[in-house]
C-alpha cells in the first residue's frame, strides 16, 4: 500500500461504488477477502449489509481525575510515557503508556502486543475507551486493561473508535469489531450518494424513511441528534433495540421488498393458464352430499365456494386454508378433492411426515369409504413390490386419491391426470420451496392448509404469496374445551376425571410425548400406562394403545375400534395429532406436556370438544423450572382461540423456532424482526399491492427500475426468478 502513488490512491477512491469487491478496499488482503467471502460478504455493498449488532456511547471524553474504578468510560489525553517490557513469565510481555490530561493520569496496559511500540509514541493525543480497573501493582491508581485506543488525527479530524456513538460489529470470519470498524468506516465516508434507491420516492416521501445511503451510514456510524442527556440515552436505545429511524428506514425496505415479490408470484399466476376444466355438475353436488353428515356453516360454503371457484377457473389456484382446529377444514379439503375426482382427474395429499401422511389416509377412506373411491398411500416404508404397485396405479389412473409424502410429487411419480394438490403444511414450507415443488409438476391447483393457526405476520411472510381462505366459525353446539392444568401430585384427580367420563360413556385420549431421541422411552412410558391402567386402575374398561411403530392395519384396527366406543381409553404417543375424529371422545389428557409446543398442544387438545358435549384437558406437566412453560400452560388454560395461541407463541418463541430452521422457507431477515415490527410489515404489504398495480397500469421510470431490482434482489437471496 505505502508504494501505491497517491494518483492511484485517488482513482481507487473515485471508483469505489457499492458493487467494487471488498478485495480493493484499504485494509483488506487475499487473504481477509477469502474469509468475507467464506461469510458471504463479496462487496461493498454486502459489507455495509452487516450491521452493527449494538451500540455504545462514548461521546464525552471524561477529566482523567473522575474515572472510577469498574466503570466503562472513554477519556483523552496525551501520551506521556512508554514502557515495554518481558514479564517473568517466559514470553510473557506487557506494554504500557502513561495517559494524561489536566486533571491527572492514567496507565494503559496492553499484553503480549509488542508490536504496539511501533504504532504509539510519546506526545501523540489519543483517545481511550474501557473498563477501569484497579492496577495490580499500584493498589491506589486505577488503570485500562486492551481498551479501545485511538490516536487522534487532527488532519482528518474524524475518530472512528471513540468520541462518538460507536458500533460493535460481530467477529465477521477473522475480522474483529474493531477493524471491520476501521474498514467500513472508510467505505460510508467514501461511497457516493447511491443513485437506485429501491423505495419508490413517493413512499418514502409519504412514510418519512430516510434515503437508502443515508441510512446505511446512520446504522453504522450514528450521530445522536438530542442534546440532553435523556434525549441521548433514548435515541441510543433504539438503535441498541434496532428501532432507529434508519433502522426503520432498512426494515421497511427489506418487508417491502419481500412483499413486491410475493405480489409478482401471485401476478404471474393469474397470467398462467391450466389446459383442463373442471365443473360443477349434478354428480359433485350428489357425492359432496353423500358424505356430509351435516350441514355445513356458513364459512365452510363461503370457503368451498373460493376453492371450487379456483379449481373451475382458468388459472391455476393458489390457496390457503386457514382455520381453527376443529372448524372443519379436512372436511372442506375432502370436499374439493371429490370435485376434482368426479371431474375424472386425480388428487393428491402431502403431508410433512409419514406418519402424518398415513393418519390422513385412514381419515380420507373412512370420510369418503360411501363414495368408494380408490385411495392409495405412498410411503418410503413400502416394500419394493408394493411401491412399485402403487407408483403404477398412480401412473395408470387406478388410484383417484394418492397421499404421501411430499416424495409424492417428486423422484419421478408420475400421474396420469394430477389435478389438485393438498399439501398439509405443518408450517415446513416457504414460498421459495412452494414455487421450486411447482416447477416439477403441471400446474396443478394448490390448497395449502395448515393444522392449527398461524400468526398473521408469520402468514404474510410465509404465505404472502398465496390467496386466504379462512373458516372463522365453529360448527354448531361448540362448548369451549375446559383446560386444567395439574402436576404428577394430582395423579389421583386425574383418574378420578378419567373414571367418571368413562361412567357417562363417553371416551378418553391419553397422550404421551414422542420426542425423537428418546422415542423408546415414550413408546416404553405409553405401553406401561397402557398396561398399568388396564391392570390396576380401570379393569372394567377397555383400554387401547396406538403408536407409530404399530403395524398399518393393526393401527387402523385400534382407531376402529376406538372410533366404534369399544375401546373406552386410548393411551398414544402423538400419532393421534391430527386426523383422528371421534365425537365422543370428551377428555384428553396429555402427559409431560411441559414438552409440548403451544401449537402442538392446542392442536391436540383440538381431538375433543368435538361434539355437543363439555369437553376436557388435562395438562399433566412439571413446569415450575421453566417461566416459557408455565406460560405456555396458563396460555392454553386461559384461551381457546387458536388464532390468539398462535400470536402469544410468536411473542414468547420468536419465528424461527414455531417455523424451524432455515429450510423452513422462511426469509431471514437482516433488519425486520416479524414480531416487533408487524406493524411495519401491514403497511409494506399494502405498499406492495399499491406498487405492483402502479407498476402494472402507469410504470414510470422509477418504477421500472425499482422493479428490477426487486427482482435481482430476489434472484440474488432467495435464489427464484420473478417474471416481472
Ligand atoms: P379441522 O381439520 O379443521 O381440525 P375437521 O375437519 O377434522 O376439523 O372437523 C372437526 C369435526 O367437526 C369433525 O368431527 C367434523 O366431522 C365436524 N364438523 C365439521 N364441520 C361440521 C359442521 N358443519 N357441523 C357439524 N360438525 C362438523
Ligand atoms: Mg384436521
Amino acid at each position: 500500500m505505502k508504494s501505491m502513488p497517491n494518483s492511484a490512491v485517488e482513482a481507487r477512491r473515485r471508483a469505489l461504488s457499492i458493487d467494487t469487491p471488498v478485495q480493493y478496499l484499504k485494509g483488506i488482503g487475499p487473504r481477509r477477502s477469502e474469509q468475507l467471502a467464506a461469510q458471504g460478504v463479496r462487496t461493498v455493498r454486502d459489507l455495509l449489509e452487516y450491521p452493527p449488532f449494538r451500540y455504545e456511547d462514548r461521546t464525552y471524553f471524561r477529566p482523567i481525575d473522575s474515572l472510577r474504578e469498574g466503570e466503562w468510560a472513554v477519556t483523552r489525553g496525551r501520551v506521556k510515557g512508554i514502557q515495554d517490557y518481558q514479564t517473568r513469565r517466559r514470553g510473557f510481555s506487557i506494554f504500557q503508556m502513561l495517559v494524561g490530561d489536566s486533571t491527572g493520569s492514567i496507565l494503559v496496559k496492553f499484553f503480549n502486543q509488542p508490536y504496539l511500540s511501533k504504532v504509539y509514541g510519546e506526545g501523540a493525543e489519543i483517545v481511550v475507551y474501557g473498563q477501569v480497573r484497579r492496577d495490580e501493582y499500584h493498589r491506589s491508581s486505577l488503570c485500562f486493561h486492551n481498551p479501545e485506543i485511538e490516536i487522534l488525527d487532527r488532519e482528518a479530524g474524524q475518530s472512528i473508535h471513540t468520541g462518538r456513538v460507536v458500533p460493535i460489529y460481530r467477529k465477521l470470519g477473522e475480522l474483529r469489531a474493531r477493524a471491520l470498524r476501521q474498514i467500513i468506516h472508510f467505505v460510508v465516508s467514501q461511497l457516493p450518494e447511491d443513485s437506485k434507491d429501491p423505495l419508490p420516492s413517493y413512499l418514502r416521501a409519504q412514510l418519512r424513511l430516510l434515503p437508502r445511503s443515508q441510512a446505511l451510514a446512520r446504522i453504522h456510524f450514528p450521530e445522536l441528534q438530542s442534546t440532553t442527556a435523556a434525549g441521548r440515552a433514548r435515541e441510543l436505545e433504539a438503535l441498541n433495540r434496532g428501532v432507529s429511524p434508519a433502522h426503520k428506514r432498512l426494515i421497511f425496505e427489506e418487508l417491502f421488498q419481500f412483499q413486491v415479490g410475493l405480489c409478482m408470484v401471485r401476478e404471474h399466476r393469474i397470467r398462467i393458464e391450466k389446459d383442463r376444466s373442471i365443473r360443477l355438475g349434478e354428480n359433485v353436488r350428489q357425492a359432496i352430499k353423500k358424505i356430509l353428515p351435516f350441514h355445513p356453516t356458513e364459512a365452510q360454503k363461503r370457503v368451498l365456494k373460493e376453492i371450487a371457484d379456483d379449481l373451475c377457473s382458468r388459472r391455476p389456484m393458489s390457496r390457503l386454508l386457514q382455520g381453527d382446529v376443529g372448524s372443519g377444514k379436512t372436511i372442506v379439503a375432502a370436499q374439493a378433492a371429490i370435485i376434482a375426482v368426479e371431474n375424472g382427474y386425480q388428487a393428491a395429499i402431502m403431508a410433512p411426515t409419514e406418519i402424518l401422511a398415513e393418519q390422513h389416509y385412514f381419515y380420507f377412506r373412512r370420510l369418503l369409504a360411501p363414495l368408494e373411491y380408490r385411495i392409495s398411500l405412498l410411503k418410503g416404508s413400502l416394500r419394493a413390490r408394493e411401491k412399485r404397485e402403487t407408483l403404477e396405479k398412480i401412473r395408470t389412473g387406478e388410484s383417484q386419491i394418492s397421499i404421501g409424502t411430499h416424495a409424492l410429487i417428486q423422484e419421478g411419480v408420475q400421474f396420469r391426470n394430477l389435478a389438485f394438490v393438498i399439501i398439509d403444511e405443518q408450517h415446513r414450507f416457504g414460498v421459495i420451496q412452494r414455487n421450486v415443488l411447482k416447477e416439477k409438476g403441471n400446474e396443478p391447483d394448490m390448497l395449502v392448509m395448515t393444522a392449527t393457526p398461524i400468526p398473521r405476520s408469520l402468514a404474510l411472510t410465509l404465505y404472502g404469496d398465496l390467496d386466504v381462505s379462512v373458516i372463522d366459525q365453529m360448527p354448531p353446539g361448540r362448548r369451549p374445551i375446559d383446560t386444567w392444568w395439574l402436576e404428577e401430585k394430582d395423579r389421583r384427580k386425574v383418574y378420578e376425571e378419567m373414571r367418571k367420563t368413562a361412567a357417562a360413556r363417553r371416551q378418553v385420549y391419553v397422550v404421551y410425548p414422542l420426542v425423537e431421541e428418546s422415542e423408546k422411552s415414550d413408546l416404553r412410558a405409553a405401553t406401561e400406562m397402557a398396561q398399568h391402567l388396564q391392570e390396576q386402575v380401570f379393569p372394567g374398561l377397555r383400554i387401547g394403545l396406538l403408536h407409530g411403530r404399530m403395524k398399518s392395519a393393526d393401527k387402523e384396527r385400534v382407531m376402529a375400534a376406538f372410533a366404534a366406543g369399544e375401546v373406552q381409553i386410548l393411551v398414544s404417543t402423538t400419532v393421534i395429532e391430527v386426523g383422528v375424529d371421534v365425537a365422543n371422545a370428551t377428555l384428553m389428557v396429555i402427559e409431560h406436556a411441559e414438552r409440548f409446543g403451544l401449537a402442538q398442544l392446542h392442536q391436540l387438545r383440538g381431538r375433543v370438544g368435538r361434539g355437543a358435549a363439555q369437553s376436557r384437558c388435562i395438562l399433566v406437566a412439571n413446569a415450575r423450572g421453566s417461566p416459557e412453560a408455565r406460560r405456555r400452560m396458563d396460555i392454553l388454560c386461559e384461551s381457546n382461540d387458536g388464532f390468539r395461541i398462535a400470536e402469544v407463541d410468536l411473542e414468547v418463541r420468536g419465528p424461527g423456532e414455531i417455523i424451524g430452521t432455515r429450510q423452513s422457507g422462511l426469509p431471514v431477515f437482516k433488519y425486520a424482526n416479524l414480531v416487533r415490527d408487524r406493524k411495519a410489515l401491514e403497511v409494506a404489504r399494502a405498499e406492495a399491492d399499491r406498487f405492483v398495480k402502479r407498476l402494472k397500469a402507469q410504470p414510470d421510470p422509477e418504477c421500472r427500475q425499482i422493479a428490477s431490482l426487486i427482482q435481482q434482489e430476489w434472484k440474488d437471496r432467495y435464489g427464484l426468478a420473478l417474471v416481472g
